[in-house]
């Protein structure tokens, strides 16, 4: 219990501390908008009638826990992985289910699910085992991750109907709702393979169903069920590679923003950053973003990743450090020390700057390190 009050009691001064700034500090941020959090769960919203478990794993994808699922408070349910976060998240006053989606990693857990009311996604014998052990009467409420090619989680089609005999008839076990998750929900293959095989699976079972994520959830309504589960949409990215957030009516939620502290012109020849990476080809004028590797900015981004330097688009170059990166200033004349650069969020979409440092906007958005000072607004 010590140590649950303590992580609460932490993650609620990173709550408050997030919203101070000091005037004079290094100028880069993350501002989560909160409104645009809730434009994307009214989108969701608009194209399911199911029940939404926002997933909120990962920080949120780096967005803050507890604010954002105070954002995202109409949402039926949080899916999450942190024992502790879902207690932080109860004993905050949230009383949506709350889905654990790795489950309980030991039977000692099992009393803390009861006591809070979190629901435990079940994946293996191993859980099943820890259950039998579990003496409180209808104290669960469980998911069954059913495995239809994933091969991640989940028992495999042949173990459903004995599993499912078993948990119906558990003493400890409420409810069983039926999941699966998709491998491909996001490319052209789609989900109907996976689709069909869940669906006979569990064609004579009365329960609620939940296949969904982001990419599912916006293509293929037929997977929609009882409860959707997105995710990255809700964050405002796009999980395609052929349609953008601004086509689906999403908008993105957290915009990472710096300034440039320094301005030079280049002479042709001249090389920038480590390992000269980049050479100027004529003279040109370039700039110094106060943002690195550690504050989470890709380091495989290479010249040419997109960025805004006073809301115009252009170009990194050379090797990102650990707290600067460089950019071309040639098209932007009235840049200067102290002008807003925008490394994606508004107007910067981040599934382009992740693409181009060959990653996907989960991971960078997932990836915001501490030293970010965050501004929820
Ligand atoms: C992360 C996750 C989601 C959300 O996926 P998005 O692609 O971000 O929408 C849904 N379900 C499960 C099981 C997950 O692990």
């Amino acid at each position: 219990m010590l140590r649950i009050a303590v992580s609460w009691l932490l993650s609620f001064a990173a709550l408050k501390s997030a919203t101070f700034r000091y005037s004079m500090s290094r100028p880069i941020q993350a501002r989560i908008d909160l409104s645009a959090l809730q434009n994307n769960l009214r989108v969701a919203r608009r194209l399911a009638s199911a029940r939404i478990m926002a997933v909120i794993k990962a920080d949120a994808y780096g967005h803050g826990l507890l604010r954002t699922a105070a954002a995202l408070s109409e949402a039926e349910g949080f899916a999450l992985l942190d024992v502790r976060d879902a207690v932080a998240l109860r004993e905050a006053g949230f009383r949506q289910t709350l889905l654990l989606l790795e489950g309980f990693f030991a039977a000692d857990e099992l009393p803390l699910f009861a006591e809070y009311d979190l629901s435990s996604v079940i994946h293996s014998p191993q859980q099943l085992a820890m259950l039998d052990a579990f003496p409180r009467r209808n104290a669960l409420q469980v998911w069954l991750k059913i495995n239809t090619g994933m091969n991640r989680l989940g028992f495999a089609p042949e173990q459903v109907p004995a599993v499912m005999e078993k948990l119906k008839s558990h003493p400890a076990i409420r409810e069983v709702t039926l999941m699966t998750h998709f491998s491909h929900a996001d490319e052209p293959e789609g989900v109907a393979e996976q689709l069909e095989l869940f669906k006979g699976l569990t064609a004579a079972y009365r329960a609620p169903r939940s296949l969904a994520n982001s990419a599912a959830l916006l293509r293929f309504p037929a997977t929609h069920g009882e409860w959707v589960r997105p995710g990255i949409m809700l964050y405002g990215a796009s999980p395609f590679a052929d349609t953008s957030a601004q086509q689906l009516g999403l908008q993105p939620v957290m915009t990472l923003s710096s300034e440039l502290i320094s301005v030079r012109e280049l002479k042709a020849g001249d090389r920038v950053g480590y390992a000269g990476l980049f050479r100027a080809d004529r003279a040109m004028r370039i700039g110094t973003v106060a943002c690195g590797y550690a504050d989470g900015y890709p380091r495989p981004a290479a010249t040419g990743t997109p960025i805004l330097v006073n809301g115009q688009r252009t170009r990194t170059l050379g090797r990102v450090s650990m707290d600067m990166l460089a950019v071309d200033l040639s098209e932007i004349d009235d840049a200067a020390i102290g002008s807003k650069v925008v490394l994606w969020g508004e107007g910067m979409p981040v599934e382009e700057v992740a693409r181009a440092a060959g990653t996907i906007s989960y991971e960078l958005l997932s990836a915001l390190t501490t030293r970010v000072p965050v501004i929820a607004a």
